[in-house]
């Protein structure tokens, strides 16, 4: 059983998020069916907490919008990357609702909750109590500002909003007073014998649980951290109108807490699956062969290691996590990547700009993923990655294969006539002998750089083994060495197709058709997988060249997006929705200018303006007559959306639109391109 963090349904997906908890699951995911393990790996939306209800807040829709809108963008983010979850689910289903109620009541029942009523902080001004990120203050551990009232981000410390220094309401900014509430607590305290053998010895009830030797260190570290200081009651219900209900008599307004409903998703998304694949979900979750493995981000260790495991066991029926081998984080360009400063390599953006190169980023992020501590990502390194080593080293090395090949044993595989193999065959032998096993070995132990060096490694010494041995100039004087040394490298690319299948499936099928592979079971590789005398096929331009424009455009854009976030002006609208190139092009913009103008009978805002376009002399009316005089618009060049569609106002045709930029105070000032331009001039 494999699952990933369930993103939150706020804002879209970024690299961050894909070398953090996507991408590890899906190696892994690929991995284990090619290996034939039974593996199921699920995923969905986090579609409730205060994050959501104040983004709706802020952007003047409901929740239900926030979410349905990001539901379905990150889905199509994870499809453009071929993130293959074997399901998808949502937590604002009615299915998860009532899973994550039933499991609630199941722990109500048997005493596993505190009820208290006491004093919360609470907002007047917004008649709401406050929290999670409803209130900040600064982190009584590391006094680092801007800690929310679930957790520090700076330093992972899960907090209660009373933890909290200096607490501010981010509804209204000012100070909560207190006011009683009803709560159910998690009394995690009484669980720290147990969680603390589980983490460090990989013990429970008494016999072994799992190989705590297989945790990465950071993650058993922060979990001995957070026992080690003593662990809180957390409360697991919210004060708030978006969630799943507290199915408790007398609780109307209270909700679960988001980090108790949000891994029970996982239990949802198990279920919807099986229903549709005709399992038995249990098999997955209550059986004591299975086993659980959780890809998140080192953000979410306390949910995972400690909060939802106490969960799990005090349930009763459930198996816990065998590991959970946390990503730490991606920075961008030598600075943490941020949503809310629009400092992100965002996956849609990156599929609508680079189509068809998934399989590029995918490489890039798995060679730099935070595997043991914060990695970065910089387009500069994306560029030299692809360049130098999709292209130049697995690109070239397939392509050289195919085209001698075809050119010496018209595109057959050769027969290799029995004689000694050199040192150097022997060598490239032995590395497909033994590569299949150690990258599986590193998969499994999330070591997913090393597992994908060391498939790139068979290209590569592929590539060096061709250009050393020189088929082209041995093939003018010995045709069974020249044999030999192609059909070792037709092996070599074959292995290559299925290895490297984990890490670029687009490529990988690409490859597979080339080489006639039908069977991409991991344990069809072999080092004479490709037989002799079958037929090789065509393959495409594996990897195009990323040049520098590519590079400094992107960069560019990031530094743009900086700007704009720091010179931010309070009033400032939010940004439109993206759009494509396609659609900017159907704006037909040109320089135009002025030759008459006077006001329009009975309309107090409008002037009619006569523009010459360079094309013709048209009718353009504009809303401006309370900003201007009509004698001081005559003469101007101005920007004219010129195919916009005919409309008539005060019986008069108007064929366009001049635009106006609007000041802060709310002034008008026309848009004049620069000195120099005339009118017709296509404005792109
Ligand atoms: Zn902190």
């Amino acid at each position: 059983m494999m699952t990933s963090a369930l993103p939150y349904a706020n804002g879209q997906i970024h690299i961050g998020h894909v070398g953090g908890a996507y991408l590890p699951g899906d190696i892994r995911a690929r991995f284990e069916r090619m290996a034939g393990s039974d593996v199921v790996w699920v995923c969905g939306s986090d579609e409730h907490g205060a994050a959501i209800t104040l983004r709706a807040k802020k952007d003047g829709v409901t929740p239900r919008e926030i979410v349905d809108q990001y539901h379905h963008e990150m889905q199509e983010a994870f499809k453009g990357l071929d993130i293959s979850f074997d399901h998808y689910s949502r937590t604002s289903s009615e299915k998860h609702h009532r899973v994550a109620q039933d499991f609630f009541l199941k722990l109500l029942d048997q005493g596993s909750f505190e009820v208290k009523t006491e004093a919360q902080f609470y907002d007047s001004e917004a008649d709401q109590f406050l929290a999670d990120r409803y209130i900040t203050g600064t982190c009584p551990k590391c006094e680092a500002p801007g800690a929310y009232g679930d957790q520090c981000e700076k330093c992972g410390t899960a907090l209660s909003p009373t933890d909290l220094i200096d607490p501010q309401s981010t509804l209204s900014g000012a100070t909560p007073e207190l006011k009683d509430t009803t709560l159910w607590y998690l009394p995690m305290g009484r669980h720290e014998g147990w969680l603390k053998s589980y983490i460090e010895t990989g013990e429970l009830n008494g016999g072994a649980h799992h190989d705590a030797s297989a945790w990465k260190a950071h993650v058993t570290g922060q979990c001995r951290s957070w026992i080690d200081s003593g662990l809180q009651s957390r409360a697991m219900t919210r004060d708030l109108d978006w969630g799943v209900p507290v199915p408790v008599e007398g609780a109307d307004g209270k909700v679960l807490y988001v980090w108790l409903d949000a891994p029970i998703g996982y239990i949802t998304s198990t279920m919807e699956w099986a229903e549709t694949s005709g399992q038995n979900w249990r098999d997955w979750w209550q059986s004591d062969d299975a086993e659980l493995i959780h890809f998140i981000g080192k953000d979410n260790i306390v949910f995972h290691c400690l909060i939802f495991p106490i969960l799990l066991k005090e349930h009763g029926d459930y198996i816990l996590p065998t590991n959970v081998p946390a990503n730490a984080f991606m920075n961008l360009e030598g600075d943490k990547i941020s949503t809310s400063r629009n400092w992100a390599v965002w996956v849609n953006e990156f599929l609508a700009e680079f189509p068809g190169k998934s399989d590029e980023l995918r490489y890039v992020l798995a060679s730099i993923m935070p595997e043991q501590k914060d990695s970065e990502f910089t387009w500069a390194d994306y560029r030299e990655r692809v360049n130098n080593e999709l292209a130049d080293v697995l690109g070239n090395f397939v392509n050289r294969v195919l085209v001698l090949t075809r050119k010496y044993y018209d595109a057959v595989v050769p027969e290799i006539a029995s004689q000694a193999l050199t040192a150097e065959d022997q060598a490239v032998l032995a590395t497909l002998e033994s590569a299949p096993i150690k990258i599986a070995d590193f998969i499994r132990r999330s070591r997913f750089r090393d597992a994908l060096q060391e498939a790139m490694g068979v290209a590569r010494l592929g590539n060096k083994y061709m250009t050393e041995q020189e088929p082209w100039k041995v093939f003018k004087t010995d045709a069974e060495r020249t044999a030999m040394i192609m059909n070792t490298c037709i092996q070599v690319a074959g292995n290559c197709a299925v290895l490297l299948e984990p890490f670029l499936p687009q490529t990988a099928k690409k490859l597979q058709t080339a080489f006639g592979i039908s069977n991409a079971a991991w344990e069809a590789v072999r080092p004479d997988m490709i037989a002799a005398g079958q037929k090789l096929g065509e393959l495409p331009i594996l990897f195009e060249k990323v040049d520098e424009e590519t590079v400094a455009a992107q960069v560019s854009k990031l530094e743009s997006a900086r700007a704009t976030a720091s010179g931010a002006r309070m009033d400032c609208e939010p940004l439109k929705e993206t759009m494509t190139f396609e659609d900017f092009q159907k704006l037909d913009l040109r320089v135009g200018e002025v030759t008459a103008c006077e006001r329009v009978p009975k309309a107090d805002k409008l002037l009619q303006l006569t523009i010459r376009t360079g094309l013709d002399e048209r009718t353009v009316l504009s809303g401006i007559a309370e900003h201007f005089e009509p004698e001081e618009v005559v003469g101007r060049r101005v920007t004219l959306l010129a195919n916009l569609a005919p409309r008539k106002i005060r019986g008069i045709e108007s064929q366009g639109m001049v635009l106006m930029a609007e000041t802060e105070d709310g002034a008008l000032r026309f848009v004049t391109p620069e000195e120099g331009s005339s009118a017709g001039d296509v404005i792109r």
